[in-house]
């Protein structure tokens, strides 16, 4: 396991009102970095106070984009205990993500000490309020100065943290949606299925053109016949359809969520009927046009639950649940973020506590 060297910060900051935090514009008062090179591995683990790094204008990361990172939360219970929620599996999912891009793994153990330290130095910045947390993120890059094309010897891990207010300025109120027919975010083979930069610099035109449309997202469709849907914006995608919620099947192309996994899992153990599968648009137009479709929400650590009231597809407004946050949606809500703060008994062993 890797040992910490802790330069502490001379000048603390002063913490923001939590009203006003927005999301991932403030950090706190330090950072994690650690440095692999082929022949010592990963090595040199510290924590620093939070500042500008310099680079070599080479950089690979810079050119090529080989670059990895995870995003989660700690939160601050009731009686002064901090929590993560599932990070083992954030951990998990950065190695998968690394193996892809031909990153170097990083044992589970060390990502978890690596953001357990740097909670722990920086917990002051933890937020109290519904809503609000300290927002974890860790990220992985090539350093190599390098212009040719080839896995890197050298990258970089950090971890930086920024306290956040709720994601979504419209709180837990739906949002409007646009079908994208035309630009795909990932396709089957790629690497949609790895949290990498490159897959948020490919969404950012679709997102401005749903923009332009009054709508706050897009609902991304497969890359090959685009017409299964995948993924809401940055988030996955359920709806609740004549009572079951269904929810793409993990294809390749699409981001396993831990929130879309906590979710799947609580509402089976609320006895609430769960199918994962390839959904078709059409089905999902034909069953809003009946009524079926009573629910339809994003899930993302960021947001937890984000409701989506209606779907623009061709020109054509489909609402759901008269542009209200549906029945499932506020209790999977209530389960999750209940759980995460420690407000509630945790029946899968999701919460992390910090000692
Ligand atoms: C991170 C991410 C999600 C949500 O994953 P969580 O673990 O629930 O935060 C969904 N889709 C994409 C594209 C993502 O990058």
């Amino acid at each position: 396991m890797i040992s910490i060297e802790i330069n502490k910060s001379s000048q603390l900051k002063e913490i923001p009102n939590p009203e006003n935090l927005g999301f991932g514009t403030i950090f706190t008062d330090h950072m994690f970095m650690m440095d692999y090179t082929q022949d010592q591995g990963w090595h040199n683990a510290k924590i620093v106070p939070y500042g500008p790094i310099e680079f070599d204008p080479s950089m690979m990361v810079l050119h090529y984009g080989q670059e990895t990172f995870e995003g989660l939360k700690a939160y601050k219970g009731n009686d002064g205990e901090i929590f993560l929620f599932r990070p083992e599996y954030n951990g998990q999912r950065l190695n998968d993500s690394n193996k892809r891009l031909c990153i170097p793994e990083i044992p589970i153990e060390d990502f978890i000490k690596s953001i357990e330290a740097l909670v722990k130095i920086d917990r002051r910045w933890i937020p109290e309020g519904i809503g609000t947390a300290l927002y974890i993120r860790p990220f992985v890059f090539a350093t190599d100065a390098s212009l040719k094309v080839h896995p890197a010897k050298t990258y970089k891990y950090m971890v930086i943290l920024s306290p956040v207010g709720a994601y979504y300025t419209e709180g837990l109120n739906p949002v409007k949606i646009q079908v994208e027919e035309e630009y795909v975010r990932a396709s089957v083979g790629g690497v949609g299925f790895a949290k990498t930069g490159g897959n948020y610099g490919a969404g950012l035109l679709a997102q401005e053109k749903a923009a332009q449309n009054g709508c706050s997202q897009v609902l991304w469709l497969d890359s090959k016949e685009h017409r299964y849907v995948e993924e809401v914006g940055t988030m996955n995608v359920f709806f609740v359809k004549e009572g079951t919620l269904i929810t793409p099947a993990l294809s390749g192309s699409i981001l396993p969520g831990i929130t879309r996994d906590s979710v799947i899992k609580i509402a089976e153990k609320l006895g609430i009927p769960v199918e994962e599968r390839k959904i078709d648009i059409h089905e999902i137009i034909e069953a809003s046009e009946a009524g079926q479709i009573t629910e339809a929400f994003g899930t993302g650590t960021a947001a937890v639950i984000s409701p989506v009231g209606t779907l623009v597809y061709q020109g054509k407004e489909y609402c759901f649940n008269h542009h209200r946050i549906g029945e499932i949606s506020q209790k999977l809500y209530d389960l999750v973020t209940g759980i995460q703060l420690g407000e509630i008994e945790d029946l899968y062993g999701f919460r992390h506590i910090i000692r």
